[in-house]
């Protein structure tokens, strides 16, 4: 998470479907997880309730590698998101993954369109997850010299950090706590309101 105290306590949106947190699971296991149909084994993004091409509406949620081409990049230089609109210019882009599927991502300095890119899930100030795509080869940039998101603007792992959750009885949550101790989480508490600190990471369920 940023830990620099020039931004205002604004957090960026954290509205998401309830299929779309599914993606926490990734965010968790350190891999990027995505929906696989149950009937005919297609690998789809943006989560959704039926599959593109049979539109069954079964899927387990499959680690897939997370490697692609970074097809097109863009930079936000305006938006109406307090949390954005503090930290523009802000960099997204188009991520052809080796699945076949199609990944809109934050980029981490270095990213070059046409080049090689690993795309990870990572958790956001919202307690959301998000896809953030980073160089396959580690860059030398200075990440204070050019756009953001920089690479602490995001949770990267779980290691040694107390998990907040704001529901624990719902079967999902149970399956997220158990891979949050399993990928070295600290411990798992409930908390209905708050911000994580350094040590904790505060996610949102609903
Ligand atoms: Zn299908």
């Amino acid at each position: 998470m940023t830990k620099t105290s020039q931004f205002n306590a604004v957090q960026p949106p954290a509205a998401r479907s309830s299929t779309a947190l599914g993606l926490l699971r990734g965010a968790f296991c350190g891999n990027l997880t995505l929906q696989s149909c149950i009937d005919c084994g297609e690998i789809q993004y943006p989560p959704s309730d039926a599959c593109r091409i049979c539109l069954c509406g079964e899927f387990s949620w499959k680690p897939v590698d997370g490697s692609g081409i970074l097809l097109a990049e863009t930079l936000i230089r305006v938006s109406n998101e307090p949390y954005f609109s503090e930290r523009l210019p802000w960099r997204i882009g188009m991520v052809r993954n080796i699945n076949d599927v199609s990944l809109v991502c934050h980029l981490l300095p270095g990213c070059s369109v046409d080049q090689k890119v690993i795309v990870d899930i990572r958790i956001d100030e919202s307690g959301r997850p998000v896809l953030v795509a980073r160089p396959e080869i580690e860059s030398r940039v200075h990440e204070t010299d050019v756009p953001r998101p920089w690479g602490n603007e995001f949770n990267s792992s779980l290691v040694g950090k107390k998990i907040l959750l704001d529901d624990i009885n719902s079967p999902f949550a149970q399956e997220l706590i158990q891979l949050a101790l399993t990928h070295g989480a600290s411990s798992v508490a409930s908390a209905k309101h708050g911000r994580g600190t350094n040590d904790e990471i505060f996610i949102r369920m609903n």
